[in-house]
């Protein structure tokens, strides 16, 4: 849509408010609201300004004046407002140069794909993520010092006493332990929460191909959208998960897309399928190759492994992700790739031959990353791949999980914390910096900031399983 077709539109909806949204360094959605007679053809030039202090990852309160640049390809009514609201998503721009903002992470994600371009190498990236999520009842979460301490309680507590969480008492169909991928109802208690999220998302102008319900007892759930383009898929990312939780919330629900908000079951995933294309032709196809894959396709692969443990930072980019990242629960550990198996952080999907479905499975990806940061990254990692032709090696297909320990020892693994992670980026992020796609100021205030915000303080409050083994010492 065009600025013109987006007021044209908002004339025909009788829009009465205009929302603009814009996405924070960790990847949340931030907002403001305008009344529609002060929303003109001109704010999808010179914006609207903002005070930009006090948004995480953002500016000092000295040099805090910033500005607004909707974009009108993004409109969409938005279907949780009760008066009809006109909703864009924003590029972030620095008022003083003119220019975009450095720490934009829309506009990393969208200079990550004219990088592409003007390699040659192709002229599209298709992204497909598979964000998994838990719907939960009620969670007694304390905002205080010890956050976390009854959120975790309390799911224990439900989990011992064999109580549902879904809303409902327990009537016999729990799905049993690592079950939930996918009985009908009544055990698939979610089935119209889903479908009610689907059908917003179509609405909302998103493709979407199933929904299910997924392993973990505890209320789990997926629902995939069709293939997009990179910044696209990433502003896709952003509706969906705005969908899914207000979803949930009118529902007396709750939703998160924490990796691993319950201990011993499965996390939530966010694998992401990838391929590119040049003139409408798919580059990741050919019939004689490994599972249908070319050899570009092989290089692409060769600089994700290469660069996995640096990319962990922007795509298990939380304490809780490596909670995630273990053995046992469907979720990558090992830097091999496969076309069978689910513990290769790479897999090949061989559902179909066709030369356009022909794609690559990145499984370490959680959804609490930024995807417009982790999209970028990893397609850096895959030009890198290409350009310096790394090739990844025999692939592995075996369950990684059951090798002999002399054989898993010759396998490197992905960052065991955060930590790890971080120290990885710090030693490993020249790809990143080619074509001025990422920058030193974005990575170190990245590495600052979930440093600083988020491992320290952590580390300072007492964890729930402390008061396990000592409380009594
Ligand atoms: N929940 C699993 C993960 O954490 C993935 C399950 C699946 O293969 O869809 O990656
Ligand atoms: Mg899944
Ligand atoms: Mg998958």
């Amino acid at each position: 849509m065009t600025a013109k077709e987006v007021l044209t539109m908002a004339r025909e909806n009788n829009v009465q408010m205009v929302d603009l949204k814009f996405i924070d360094l960790p990847g949340t959605w931030q907002h403001f609201t305008v009344p529609i007679e002060q929303f003109g053809e001109e704010v999808f030039t010179s914006g609207v300004g903002f005070d930009g202090s006090s948004i995480r990852g953002f500016k000092t309160i000295n040099e805090s004046d910033m500005i607004l640049i909707p974009d009108p390809g993004t409109a969409f009514i938005d279907p949780f407002c009760a008066i009809t609201t006109l909703s864009l998503i924003c590029n972030v721009y620095d008022p003083v140069t003119g220019k975009n903002y450095n720490r934009d992470p829309r506009f990393i994600a969208q200079k990550a794909e004219a990088y592409l371009k003007e390699t040659g190498i192709a002229d599209t990236s298709c992204w497909g993520p598979e964000a998994e999520f838990f719907i939960l009842d009620h969670v007694r979460f304390d905002h205080s010092q010890y956050a976390g301490y009854y959120f975790l309680d309390s799911i224990e507590g439900f989990w011992n006493s064999g109580t549902e969480m879904n809303g409902h008492p327990n009537l016999g169909y729990r799905p049993r332990y690592k079950e939930g991928y996918f009985p009908v109802p009544p055990t698939d208690t979610l089935q119209n929460l889903r479908t009610e999220m689907v059908l917003l998302l179509k609405e909302m102008g998103i493709a979407v191909e199933a929904h299910h319900h997924e392993v973990a007892t505890a209320g789990q759930g997926e629902i995939d959208m069709q293939y997009a383009p990179l910044t696209r898929m990433a502003d896709q990312l952003m509706m969906f998960k705005y969908v899914v939780k207000n979803v949930a919330i009118k529902h007396n629900k709750t939703a998160t897309f924490m990796p691993k908000p319950v201990f011993q079951d499965n996390g939530s995933g966010m694998h992401v399928h990838q391929s590119l294309w040049k003139d409408g032709r798919p580059l990741f196809f050919d019939a004689g190759g490994y599972a249908g894959l070319s050899e570009l396709a092989l290089y692409y692969i060769g600089g994700l492994l290469k660069h996995a443990p640096a990319l962990a930072a922007f795509c298990s980019p939380t304490t809780n992700s490596f909670k995630r990242l273990v053995p046992g629960f469907e979720a990558p550990v090992n830097l091999v790739y496969s076309q069978r198996n689910r513990s290769a952080a790479i897999r090949i999907p061989m559902y179909s031959n066709s030369p356009n479905s022909k794609r690559i499975e990145y499984r370490p990806p959680d959804p609490s990353c930024n995807p417009y940061l982790a999209f970028a990254a990893l397609l850096m990692a895959g030009i890198d791949g290409i350009k310096n032709k790394i090739h990844p090696g025999d692939p592995l297909d075996k369950d990684i999980y059951d090798l002999p320990p002399e054989e898993a020892a010759r396998i490197s693994s992905l960052p065991g914390s955060l930590d790890e992670a971080l120290a990885a980026l710090q030693n490993d992020h020249e790809f990143l910096l080619q074509g001025g796609v990422f920058d030193e100021d974005l990575i170190n205030s990245w590495i600052e900031y979930k440093t600083k915000k988020e491992i320290s303080q952590i580390k300072l409050r007492p964890h729930p399983y402390e008061f396990v083994l000592y409380y009594d010492i």
